[in-house]
């Protein structure tokens, strides 16, 4: 099957579709938060653009609202990239540079791990930067192109970047490039440093949509395997550890609360996306700009966390239905 016609048919009329569609109007006339602005090119984000799209296991979608529109990655790549270091260079090496342990702190934080000098987890900036740049010591300046390849097959569609936030942010991004400096003083990156960066911030310009996100999601609930395409895009192993380190760090500062409230991995990005993946069902993708004060997309979260309650989709919620009542619907 081509990568241009990897996103399925969408399923009118199904439960899971009426779920999907109450969500929608629901939180459609919530406007709590606000866009990211950090990031000049951000802050043109339309703050009304919403939505949700879920995408199951074996490929069939269901969605609502602004599933079409294109906007950038930013942070939601880290997972993937960290996916594509281990399996490089193994966990072994992977975690001489980076640790797998919440930071307890915002997503851009200067801070590192006590002893080691390593950065706390690869989910935020000073662990995504180190990994993009393991990757860069093997793929030089191909490296950008060998990452968007690998986006675009995780996605089941070739995949562009988007200039305009690209170049905003290594215009503007002078904490980033601290951080990379701080690394090279450690010895966790390269000399190539600000050569990785600039890797990593075209890494975070990949455009997409949330039916991308969903379909990125759902290929990681599917043990690796794109759910439309049938292509492998990682192993199952290190989709395990991927998906371990968005349990426990993929929400910024937020990351217990989400651990508590929804109950499965996920992992957000500053201009409003969020995937989150229920092992072996579901993946969700929902775009909404306006974020909250840990960054993470309001409606995002609120969509989240009623979704997970509703379907019983909490890894611990042994209590209901849990996942019986996927396995009834789907
Ligand atoms: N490119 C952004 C940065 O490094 C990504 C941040 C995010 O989405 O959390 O600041």
């Amino acid at each position: 099957m081509s990568m241009s016609d990897t996103s399925s048919a969408i399923a009118r009329g199904h439960e899971l579709q009426v779920l999907i569609d109450e969500l929608y109007e629901k939180y459609l006339p919530h406007t709590a938060g606000e866009v990211a602005t950090y990031i000049p090119e951000l802050a043109k984000a339309d703050p009304e653009a919403f939505g949700v799209c879920v995408v199951t296991a074996d490929g069939r979608r269901f969605e609502a609202g602004d599933c079409d529109r294109l906007f950038t990655i930013q942070s939601i790549s880290k997972p993937f990239t960290y996916g594509m270091a281990l399996e490089e260079f193994g966990p072994a090496k992977v975690f001489e540079h980076v640790g797998v342990e919440p930071s307890g702190d915002t997503f851009n934080s200067i801070e590192l791990q006590n002893g080691s000098n390593r950065p706390f987890n690869p989910m935020i900036n000073s662990g995504a930067i180190t990994v993009t740049a393991l990757l860069h010591a093997r793929y030089g300046h191909k490296t950008f192109e060998y990452l968007l390849d690998r986006f675009s097959v995780i996605a089941g569609r070739q995949l562009t970047f988007d200039r305009a936030v690209y170049e905003s942010e290594r215009r503007t991004g002078h904490r980033n490039r601290a951080i990379a400096h701080l690394l090279l003083n450690f010895g966790l990156v390269h000399a190539e440093a600000e050569a990785a960066l600039d890797v990593y911030f075209k890494q975070c310009a990949i455009a997409l949509t949330c039916r991308d996100l969903a379909m990125m999601a759902a290929t990681l609930s599917n043990m690796g395997r794109h759910p439309v395409s049938g292509r492998s895009a990682y192993s199952i192993t290190h989709v395990k550890d991927m998906l371990s380190i968005m349990f426990t760090c993929g929400m910024y500062d937020y990351s217990g609360q989400w651990a508590y409230r929804v109950g499965v991995p996920a992992k957000s990005g500053v201009s409003g996306g969020v995937i989150t993946v229920v092992n072996r069902q579901l993946g969700i993708g929902t775009y909404s700009p306006r974020l909250d004060p840990y960054g993470n997309s309001c409606r995002g979260t609120e969509v989240c966390v009623e979704m997970a309650s509703r379907l019983g989709l909490h890894v611990f919620d042994c209590l209901n239905v849990g996942s019986s009542f996927l396995d009834a619907i789907l």
